[in-house]
């Protein structure tokens, strides 16, 4: 090969900003013939927005959103993020502070009060609140996330599963929260489809790839997702660290795979594809773990990336 026609590869690459860790990296893009696209924040916005909030009979959907909120306030996932700044626009405490109440251990409970967070990555968070507005001096211990994971918790969720599956079923992506043994609310979301998401896809298949949409969501709004961007191979409630199994059974099947990610959860798959790429709008973790990064954070950016890498053989040819 002619370094020189690989180096103008990846300099014609940096200006589209396709930033190619290094020319022999254009070779392993030859054979791809699968790719896998993580869903959140890579084929979508990674930006939900809370939609709805369902309380169990007998609580307030605002109670359910400040103990919700408050756990997730503590958590960079875009879920989390989400339903906390639901929280924030929807409980905006009018009229004059209220005086500063101390705790049994000393702490202000004017403000909500989270300790002992934990963040179960790809099943949800858990944390002790206190709170001023609910007289729960001493704390209560809420958990949000997937039911089967608070069902592992030894909560009953029996009250909710109904609207759970619901919400799912209409292609949201929910979580419940639960407190005191029982689930208390669902909390609703939906993350819209980037613009360029269905362009992208179009172009991928065009080049011979088969595209493989992946997530650890429900596999109801995977399908949406996958539906709205022309995806039909969908592998959905993948936990982070078997998303790198998929892309070593996909290879083991004798697929060549570039994988197109962005999260932390997304740096092992990223590292044993054939071919990893990350969103430069997403975590650092993932672009290290890529060999090439997407600065614009842009899907159609990947079939760019394929194409002008595919291009820069042929002439070496
Ligand atoms: P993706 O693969 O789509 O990027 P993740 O693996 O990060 O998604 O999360 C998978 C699932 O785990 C979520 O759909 C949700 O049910 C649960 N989950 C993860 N983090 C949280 C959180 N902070 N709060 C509530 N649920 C969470
Ligand atoms: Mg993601």
């Amino acid at each position: 090969a002619t370094p020189t026609a690989l180096l103008v590869g990846t300099g014609r690459g940096a200006q589209l900003g396709i930033l190619i860790k290094g020319p022999e990296i254009l070779e392993s893009t030859r054979r791809v013939d699968t790719v896998v696209l993580d869903k959140t924040g890579t084929v979508t916005q990674g930006r939900m927005a809370l939609v709805d909030v369902l309380a169990a009979p007998g609580l307030d959907r605002e109670e359910v959103l400040r103990f919700a909120g408050a756990v997730e306030g503590r958590s960079e996932h875009p879920i989390a993020r989400a339903i906390a700044a639901g929280a924030r626009a929807t409980l905006t405490t009018g009229g004059a502070p209220e005086p500063v109440e101390v705790g049994a251990d000393g702490v202000p409970i004017g403000e909500d009060q989270v300790t002992e967070f934990a963040n179960e990555p790809g099943r949800g968070v858990t944390g002790v609140v206190r709170t001023a507005h609910s007289g729960v001096g001493l704390g209560r211990r809420v958990l949000v996330g997937r039911p089967s994971w608070l069902r592992e918790q030894g909560v009953d969720t029996t009250a909710l599963d109904t609207a759970f599956t619901a919400a799912e079923a209409d292609g949201a992506t929910a979580v419940m929260a639960a407190w005191s043994g029982s689930a208390r609310g669902v909390l609703v979301l939906r993350d819209p489809v980037k613009p360029t998401s269905v362009q992208a896809v179009a172009e991928l298949r065009a080049l011979g790839l088969r595209p493989v949409l992946l997530t650890g969501d429900n596999a109801g709004a995977a399908r949406v997702v996958a539906g709205q961007v022309g995806i039909d191979e969908v592998i959905a409630e993948v936990l982070p660290a078997d998303k790198v199994d998929v892309v070593t059974r996909l290879q083991s099947e004798g697929r060549v795979v570039a994988m197109v990610g962005d999260g932390v959860n997304d740096a092992a798959a990223l590292a044993q594809a054939d071919l990893g790429l990350a969103m430069g709008t997403g975590t650092d973790v993932a672009m290290q773990a890529a060999d090439i990064t997407l600065v614009r954070g842009d899907l159609l950016a990947s079939s760019q990336a394929i194409r002008l890498s595919r291009r820069t053989l042929r002439i070496i040819k």
